[in-house]
């Protein structure tokens, strides 16, 4: 099997970190860092430009051996002697496949359940590439350890993202301390657990780090939104909530963050959530389960067909389409496609008028789309929508990166997972000038 090459090596104090993918491309985090004799990895991810590159329609990844070959997922050589794979989050360029991965390596995850609850149960018997992502039943698969240093020298930090939960990693190794991001933000949507960066390093008696791996997403090559902020956010939903009866939100169905935001927004504006897709009743566990979270004005569809653990009460979609007023439909989007579609079917006359659909679209270079938006906008036309498209992104904004610079101090500064790295470190020079 092909070596793929390594695309970065730096050295710091006798410690070499090797970045495998995510330098200079959003995409396919892979970082190694080899510290005296300790080996451990930080993410697993898939390159999705090259995925791209080679796969559309029906042709179709052959195997992991193809994928690996062709450089899209990490080589073997990664893994080799490593003590511990660490999962940031569930986003397909960090986790990527874990059937990939051998036997005998500890792969840490910020929250097993979750992601058995959520990835692997969506994509287990799946014919597609996407089995791929499961790991196979003797994976070693532990919970990352939450803001204490585990046996491999890691603390993992809950940070804010649009995938929940998500980690950012700092390692307390034998010559230097490094900090791995991960994909981060820094003004979360909703607390959960989320933690604050600055807070936790002060508790940590950490000042200052000696490299930091700081992702980058949002500088970015391409022609962007004017960025939507939380506020901004808090905002345009108030406003569609005072003009529209029925708004409708899809949503990615990871980002628990973005659910648990439109749940305060309803019980402010005295609107009941119902909730259209088998996909987001993971979270409505986890809301009860483990933050304790009152779910009274939240409702389950009928139609969903399945029910959470924890006891909601359903409605049908037909009370939530006539009292449109009263609602929020939460769905995502391969759920809400076909409700869309029997809709139709059982609704002959049914036209929405005064009704809108808000699409948080999930991270548009960090997963596959199992349903374009334009499709699903066509259908929501065919109903008489209005359809916006409302995003807010997973990751801290450019003029965020001063405040995390601020915070870390690093006297080697990396930046990855953007394409543009050269304004980051710009702003690193001037940080540590000043
Ligand atoms: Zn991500």
């Amino acid at each position: 099997m092909r070596t793929t090459p390594i695309q970065k090596v730096v050295e710091y104090n006798n410690t070499r970190i090797e970045i495998h993918g995510g330098w200079r491309e959003v995409g396919g985090n892979c970082i190694v860092v080899r510290d005296g004799g300790r080996k451990i990895v930080f993410d697993n991810g898939i390159r999705f430009k090259e995925l791209r590159r080679f796969y559309s329609g029906r042709v179709e990844p052959l195997g992991v051996a193809e994928l690996r070959d062709l450089g899209i997922i990490p080589g073997p050589e990664v893994y080799d002697k490593a003590e511990a794979l660490y999962i940031s989050h569930a986003h397909m360029d960090h986790i990527g496949l874990l059937s990939a991965v051998p036997l005998d390596l500890e792969v840490v995850l910020p929250d097993m359940q979750i992601a058995e609850e959520t990835l692997f149960s969506w994509y287990r018997g799946s014919r597609t590439w996407l089995a791929y992502l499961l790991p196979t039943y003797r994976t070693k698969i532990i919970n990352a350890r939450n803001l204490s240093e585990d046996s491999h020298g890691v603390i993992a930090i809950p940070v804010s993202h649009s995938a929940y939960p998500a980690n950012s990693f700092l390692y307390l190794g034998k010559n230097l301390t490094l900090f791995y991001s991960g994909d981060l933000r820094l003004e979360p949507l909703a607390l959960a657990n989320v933690q604050d960066l600055g807070e936790v390093l002060k508790k940590l008696g950490i000042d200052s780090v000696d490299v930091a791996l700081i992702e980058g997403t949002n500088f970015s090559l391409e022609l962007e939104h004017f960025p939507v902020t939380p506020q901004l956010f808090r905002e345009s939903l108030t406003y569609a909530l005072s003009i529209y009866d029925l708004v409708a939100i899809s949503l990615d169905p990871l980002d628990l963050e973005a659910l648990l935001f439109i749940l305060s927004s309803a019980s402010m504006f005295g609107r009941y959530v119902a909730i259209s897709s088998k996909r987001l009743l993971w979270a409505l566990d986890y809301l009860r389960e483990s933050l304790g979270y009152n779910l009274q004005n939240v409702y389950v569809a009928l139609e969903v067909g399945s029910t959470p653990r924890t006891p909601v009460d359903t409605v049908e979609l037909a009370e939530v389409i006539n009292q449109g007023k009263d609602y929020i439909l939460v769905v995502e989007p391969v759920a809400f496609l076909e409700i869309l579609r029997k809709l139709r079917l059982w609704i002959r006359e049914l036209e929405f008028t005064n009704s809108a659909v808000i699409l948080m679209d999930p991270e548009p270079r960090e997963s596959i789309k199992e349903v374009e938006e334009n499709t699903i906008a066509r259908w929501l036309r065919t109903l008489g929508f209005e359809i916006y498209r409302l995003r807010v992104s997973g990751h801290y904004l450019p003029h965020q990166l001063r405040e995390l610079i601020d915070i870390l101090k690093p006297k080697t500064f990396i930046p990855i997972h953007t394409e543009n790295p050269l304004p980051m470190e710009t702003v690193y020079k001037r940080a540590m000038r000043s």
